[in-house]
């Protein structure tokens, strides 16, 4: 029997100093993102790069060939749940979004050439990598409906498409796109992945596309989401990521480890918004004494507390379940912690902008670029909608109906069968009567 909620001493040790260098050195920059610009960023960020490589921390989603970890998804939830406390953390761990997910594709699928054209350059920081898969006019929440197309013209693949929400994709060296190559295959093997150079000809990069983050488009700024045309795109056969038809296969192997690690960030988020509520409350005096006293407040912080406990559970029994069962035991416990865990995150978010009034709305504070990122949360990585389903649907296998319509539980009909299973009993006492 082990049933344990312990963080091994020496693992321990790396959470504490990653604690302390994220909020020591890392949090500062923050508020001079606008003043450096992407290439500042990257100059600032530099020299911790180097402190984490030589605390073995740098690209730890990564097997140990590759200058990874192999630290398993627990410890790597650990971790992120202390980077996504800021967004500028990843950068200086290497495992920044997109090009963790896609350095974990091209680690995965990729071909040795791929790999040393690609994958050491991005994880030495040389390059930049865009993930294009999501299409304007196909929904996203449902990628077998997918339309870009990938044809096969003598040694050559021919792309056409349009595609949007690329992340990244205005600044990228290389763009793994998903397109269908197999047309009269299967839904889920109709896809393949394709990683093609960004100056290939027929790339078209309409726009950067303004968002809640972003409100006015500013092309070619980092972690902007781009509007892509690829027309006649040809690249060579060897431009294929792992089999051909095999695109869903390899994104469900990205992304079930990715949303652990979301759902992770999103409660390093949280926890730094909860502390901003617990802090306000403690001074902010109105109504006859600090908000901490009124009711309402102490409901934000005992649910907030409560809801982010959960969530932390819910999210390392997923890691825990995919380090020692594997990614089909973990599909379920994956689906419930990304809606669950990006409500969390919404709803703390949202009692401390309140707490705040008009200074939680204001950009004095970080809480308003929080909320913004909350709510993206509950649409990328797949909608809460198509998570529930999902959860919905694997926790219904384990049901049947009743084969006479009568729910198992019904009173009378157990009644019924109880007087049969005691009629003995109900005799005798019947008959003392
Ligand atoms: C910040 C951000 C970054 C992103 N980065 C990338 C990226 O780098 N690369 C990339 O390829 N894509 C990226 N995306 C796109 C993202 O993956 C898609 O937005 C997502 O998959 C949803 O697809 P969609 O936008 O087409 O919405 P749709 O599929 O049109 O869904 C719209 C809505 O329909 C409802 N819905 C869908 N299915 C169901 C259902 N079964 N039951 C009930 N309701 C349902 C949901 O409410 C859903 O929100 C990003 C998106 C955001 C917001």
């Amino acid at each position: 029997m082990s049933w344990d909620f312990s963080t091994d001493p020496e693992f321990q040790e790396k959470l504490d100093w990653m604690r302390e260098f994220v909020r020591e050195r890392i949090w500062p920059l923050e508020t001079l993102i606008d003043e450096l610009g992407y290439d500042g960023l990257k100059r600032a960020v530099a020299p911790f790069a180097d402190e984490v490589r030589e605390r073995g921390l740098w690209a730890a989603h990564l097997d140990p060939e590759l200058g990874g970890q192999g630290f398993g998804q627990v410890k790597l939830g650990l971790m992120h749940e202390i980077l996504g406390t800021s967004p500028i953390a990843p950068l200086a761990f290497g495992n920044a979004a997109p090009d963790s997910g896609n350095s974990e594709i091209l680690a995965l699928a990729g071909s040795e050439e791929q790999k040393e054209r690609y994958l050491h350059p991005l994880l030495a920081g040389d390059l930049k990598s865009a993930f294009s898969m999501t299409e304007p006019d196909t929904a996203g929440s449902d990628p077998t409906l997918l339309q870009t197309s990938a044809v096969r013209d003598g040694d050559e693949w021919v792309i056409n498409g349009h595609k949007w929400f690329t992340s990244n994709g205005s600044i990228a060296d290389f763009l793994i796109v998903m397109a269908v190559t197999d047309p009269d295959a299967r839904p889920h093997q109709r896809a393949s992945m394709l990683v093609v150079d960004a100056d290939t000809p027929g790339i078209r990069i309409e726009r950067d596309v303004a968002t809640m983050e972003h409100p006015n488009e500013t092309f070619g700024r980092y972690g902007n989401h781009a509007e892509v045309f690829y027309e006649n795109v040809r690249v060579p056969a060897q431009a294929l990521l792992g089999p051909q038809g095999a695109g869903f296969l390899i994104a469900q192997q990205r992304l079930y480890p990715g949303r652990i690690h979301h759902c992770m960030r999103w409660l390093g988020v949280a926890r730094r918004a909860f502390d901003m509520l617990c802090e306000r409350s403690l001074y902010r005096y109105a109504h006859g004494s600090t908000l901490s006293k009124h009711q309402t407040v102490q409901n934000w912080i005992a649910d907030s507390e409560a809801e982010m406990q959960a969530a932390r559970l819910m999210t390392l029994h997923a890691a825990w379940v995919m380090d020692t069962e594997g990614v089909a035991a973990a599909r379920k416990h994956i689906a419930m912690i990304k809606f669950y865990g990006a409500k969390v995150l919404h709803d703390v978010v949202d009692r401390a902008v309140q707490a705040h009034g008009a200074l939680g709305y204001s950009t004095d504070l970080p809480l308003e670029a929080m909320y913004r990122y909350a709510r993206a949360a509950r649409i990328y990585d797949g909608p809460d909608e198509v998570h529930r389903a999902s959860v919905a649907r694997q926790v219904l296998r384990g049901y049947e109906a009743p084969a006479d319509g009568v729910p198992t539980q019904h009173v009378p009909t157990r009644r019924d069968a109880a007087r049969r299973q005691f009629a003995d009993l109900l005799e005798t006492i019947t008959a003392n009567d």
